[in-house]
């Protein structure tokens, strides 16, 4: 995830271009064009597209108030649909990543994309319980 912009970088009472909005908070036309395909509500339905610095502020500030929502023990996080979702069939394979800490891949049962969820290697066997897990090694050669 890149960083994130801060919702008081716009001004409530302005409204901004796609360009604008993306100087404004140090992100890309394309990253806005992305927050809008989510829901960030714009005020024309055609383009040149204008989006209020209200909706841009309560459109990030709901935004990352659901990512610092805690993932439920069985749940994974999928990037591609942007939320707590459980992987297709409750499988999953283990990547070991640095230190103590290893990556759980599934496929996401809402959009088919991956799904993942870090825990540390000692929480391995709690998560073996609720989930098929099987080595990186064994399933991609
Ligand atoms: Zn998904």
């Amino acid at each position: 995830m890149g960083k994130r912009a801060n919702p008081m970088a716009v001004k409530a009472v302005l409204t901004y271009d796609i360009k604008e909005a993306a100087a404004a908070l140090g992100k890309t036309p394309a990253t806005i064009r992305s927050w809008i395909k989510d829901g960030l509500p714009v005020m024309s339905s055609r383009k040149p597209y204008l989006i209020s610095g209200e909706a841009i502020r309560f459109y990030l500030r709901a935004k990352y108030k659901a990512a610092k929502r805690p993932l439920r023990p069985s749940d994974f996080f999928c990037p591609g649909c942007g939320g707590a979702r459980q992987p297709v069939g409750m499988t999953a394979t283990v990547w070991p990543m640095k230190n103590r800490t290893v990556l759980l891949k599934g496929v996401c049962t809402k959009c088919g994309g991956t799904c993942t969820r870090m825990i540390s290697k000692s929480r391995l066997g709690e998560f073996a319980h609720r989930f098929q897990l099987s080595n990186k090694a064994d399933s991609e050669p």
